[in-house]
């Protein structure tokens, strides 16, 4: 058995960044940056009004002036007006602010009399005026290689008018769910069958990742079939195979995989939910073998899929987000593998939700994050604790 920091840096080891490749900006969310990017264009790109109402020189905009209307500048094409001492340029909110001037009186500030304004409060420099790069110079950083491509990102990369972006690589997987027992779901059920969670549950945790799953198959426990789909499974950059992993005489995935070439890198971890897991390699195939546990094959996908996956596409930060937060009750873990404990986090506490067994489904959809508890550990209520939350 090894440890789970050895079990991640040996898998680690053993994936590296695919291709990268240019997505247009409507397809890259969720991907990483493969580039450093600068702004090329400053933000905002030229002074312009944040209100509807009149461009004025501020020195000479006291409370009860009037102002002569010279002109209106619309948010569009520059209009090219000039604004003197004693008089104002009706604008808009977006519009380019009018030479001379460097103020804007909001309209519920004046009070319009044909061509005239009379101004009712006073008015200072820079009042309402969107400075040219206030918010982001020419050439700063906007995005770092291996940054995560979020939807504010995706439209600051749009304001400067990238229509694409250069991303790390896109993962393909395939999904294998074994075991006598299972029907899909939408199936008749018989006595001592249970519905196939897992198949819906992985294919959930890929697509959130941004994986393209060609291709999700149940297989019997038993060994030519399981080895067909093998076969067909390692055409993809990761094959995910769950149940069969663990020491009965009908797990089967360990040989089935032996027999297709697999070398085994790592089998049994010292975690809990998740000690049976498997990872190895065919080819170019990352091959991981969950437990067929719910909980174990989510626990495990988080620690140890995950990671992998972000590597390949890239990433630069492959931990899952963790956030500190008070524990609720008591934690005692007096095993010998690291526990990672399901719960809540809300309002920076965590409370462990249901049963904390590997078949507890229920129990871990109530639940939006995780407690690493290391071996032979106990946590009190009241501690502060890391929380990796996925939800
Ligand atoms: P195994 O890892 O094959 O020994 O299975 C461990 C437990 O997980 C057993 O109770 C199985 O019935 C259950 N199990 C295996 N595969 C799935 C699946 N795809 N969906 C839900 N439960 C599963
Ligand atoms: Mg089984």
């Amino acid at each position: 058995m090894v440890s789970e920091a050895e079990a991640r840096s040996r898998i680690l080891e053993k994936v590296g960044p695919l291709h990268e490749r240019t997505v247009p900006l409507s397809l890259a969310l969720g991907r990483f940056s493969a580039r450093d990017v600068v702004a090329p264009v400053p933000l905002p790109a030229f002074d312009n009004s944040a209100m509807d109402g009149y461009a004025v020189v501020a020195s000479s905009c006291r409370k009860g002036e009037r102002l002569r209307v010279i002109g209106e500048q619309p948010a569009g094409p520059d209009r090219q007006l000039h604004v003197s001492t004693g008089e104002a340029v009706r604008i808009f909110t977006g519009a380019p602010v009018p030479g001379g001037a460097d103020a804007i009186v909001m309209q519920e500030d004046v009070i319009r009399e044909g061509d005239q304004i009379v101004v009712n409060i006073d008015v200072d420099t820079g009042d309402f005026v969107r400075s040219r790069g206030c918010d982001l110079a020419e050439g700063q950083k906007i995005l770092a290689k291996g940054e995560s491509i979020g939807v504010a990102t995706i439209a600051l990369l749009a304001s400067q008018g990238f229509p694409d972006v250069i991303v790390g690589g896109e993962a393909d997987a395939a999904i294998i769910s074994t075991g006598d027992e299972l029907v899909q779901s939408g199936e008749r059920i018989g006595p001592g069958q249970i519905y196939d969670s897992n198949s819906l549950l992985l294919n959930a945790l890929l697509r959130r990742c941004s994986v393209t799953v060609t291709s999700a198959e149940h297989c019997r426990d038993e060994r030519e079939s399981l080895i067909e789909a093998i076969t067909h499974g390692i055409e993809n950059h990761i094959l995910i195979i769950t149940g069969g992993v663990s020491v009965g005489e009908h797990d089967l995935v360990q040989t089935a995989l032996r027999s297709v070439g697999a070398r085994i890198e790592i089998w049994r971890v010292a975690i809990k939910p998740g000690k049976p897991f498997l990872f190895g390699c065919v080819g170019k195939c990352a091959v991981f073998g969950l437990p067929g546990n719910p909980v174990s094959a989510f626990v495990t996908f988080l620690q140890f899929v995950r990671p992998a996956i972000l590597k390949m596409m890239g990433a630069s930060n492959l931990d899952l987000p963790e956030l500190s937060a008070k524990l609720a009750v008591d934690v005692m873990n007096d095993g010998e593998r690291v526990h990672y404990v399901r719960g809540r986090l809300d309002h920076g506490k965590f409370t462990p939700v249901g049963r904390q067994e590997s078949h507890a489904l229920f129990g871990l959809s109530r639940s939006n994050a995780l407690v690493r508890v290391a071996a032979r550990t106990s946590l009190e209520a009241g501690e502060t604790v890391d929380v990796q939350v996925w939800d």
